[in-house]
């Protein structure tokens, strides 16, 4: 800490991102990216766009929002366009919570939001998970506290029902319900449609995962027309080109190529159910997961020493320090060629642990 920082920022716990690791060999199984690059249409449409970077890029991203409006079906109003979706999750913590308005969220769910908690000094408080890691609707009704939870959650892949979120929402109409849809087209239920019902829900979403850009850094929030403009003046007075041009062209030539990345999510669902029982035939117990990961533990091995000794063959997974999952891996799911070589480690260090 320099001796001019404020003291308002002196117990503020930065989020720890997953490792990149500058080794090009390592299988990188940490991050929950796409093992697929971006469409040839995204390609040629950031390398035409980037003829044009001298000058600022539309604020409003009206040509995308109006692109991804049609897409979602809903009104290009209703949709607030960032810089990845942790820039719109820090705009809704700072929009709506302050000392006197708490987020509660589930005990185990995105690392993000204590930080954000922490940076706008914002009540945290949380909820547990059930044994089999799943969020209990029940307990998150009548709160009047805002609500934020990742659907599918993370870092486990269990998902709520749209009807489960529906049940949460309704419930808590004096405060937002932050919904995290980061991971939902790996074969979780959006809750989008429910915005023009409940003007309390805010979905936020990211073109990281399953349209592979998370290098380009592209989310957004998607809620009622009075939310989305609170979240825009405070985005206009932060960051008012929060995207630029390339990403911005990559976002609306990504949607045009849907077909190319609704395939590759297909391709990943099946690799993570082929890997979910490969592991399970090892003996690991693997979370019911609908994102693009697995969280998995095995009995007869530490999670971390798994964590060591896969890193120490290549193979780069995400262990986490809370003693909660101390036991755990997160595993992002990549090609089945990738999966498979991840299957022959875990099964040699296992055999090799047992000696
Ligand atoms: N939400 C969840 C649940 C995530 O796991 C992530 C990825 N770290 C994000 C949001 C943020 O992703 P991005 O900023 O790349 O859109």
């Amino acid at each position: 800490m320099s001796r001019f920082q404020t003291p308002n920022l002196k117990d503020l716990v930065p989020y720890v991102p997953g490792e990149q690791p500058r080794e090009q060999l390592l299988l990188k199984l940490n991050t929950n990216e796409s093992p697929f690059p971006p469409s040839e249409g995204v390609k040629q449409a950031v390398a035409a766009e980037s003829e044009r970077l001298q000058l600022y890029s539309d604020p409003t991203c009206l040509r995308l929002r109006e692109a991804l409006g049609a897409f979602l079906g809903v009104d290009p109003d209703e949709i607030l366009m960032t810089n990845g979706s942790d820039q719109i999750l820090a705009l809704a913590f700072s929009s709506f919570g302050d000392a006197e308005t708490p987020f509660v969220c589930p005990s185990l769910t995105y690392g993000f939001y204590p930080v954000l908690a922490g940076l706008y000094h914002i009540p945290y408080e949380t909820i547990p998970l059930r044994d089999d890691f799943t969020i209990d609707p029940a307990q998150y009704e009548g709160l009047h506290k805002n609500i934020a939870f990742a659907n599918p959650n993370a870092p486990t892949g269990c998902a709520l029902s749209a009807a489960e979120v529906e049940r949460i929402v309704a419930a808590n109409p004096d405060r937002v319900v932050i919904v995290d849809e980061a991971y939902v087209d790996f074969g979780g239920e959006t809750v989008v449609p429910l915005i023009h019902k409940y003007d309390n829900l805010l979905v936020t979403r990211t073109f990281s995962k399953s349209y592979s850009l998370a290098g380009a850094r592209l989310g957004y929030g998607v809620g009622n027309r009075d939310l989305i403009n609170d979240l825009n003046t405070l985005k206009y007075a932060t960051d008012p080109y929060a995207v630029n041009r390339m990403t911005a062209a990559a976002g609306i030539a990504a949607l045009q190529d849907h077909a190319y990345y609704r395939a590759n999510c297909d391709a990943i669902m099946q690799t993570r159910a082929e890997a979910k029982a490969a592991l399970e035939a090892l003996g690991f117990c693997v979370a019911d997961s609908r994102a693009n990961f697995l969280f998995a533990s095995h009995p007869d091995m530490d999670g971390e020493a798994l964590y060591k000794a896969l890193r120490g063959r290549g193979i780069l997974v995400r262990h986490f320090d809370d003693p909660a999952i101390h036991n755990y891996n997160r595993i992002t799911v990549g090609t089945r060629e990738q999966m498979q070589q991840l299957l022959a480690a875990a099964e040699t260090i296992l055999k090799e642990g047992k000696v």
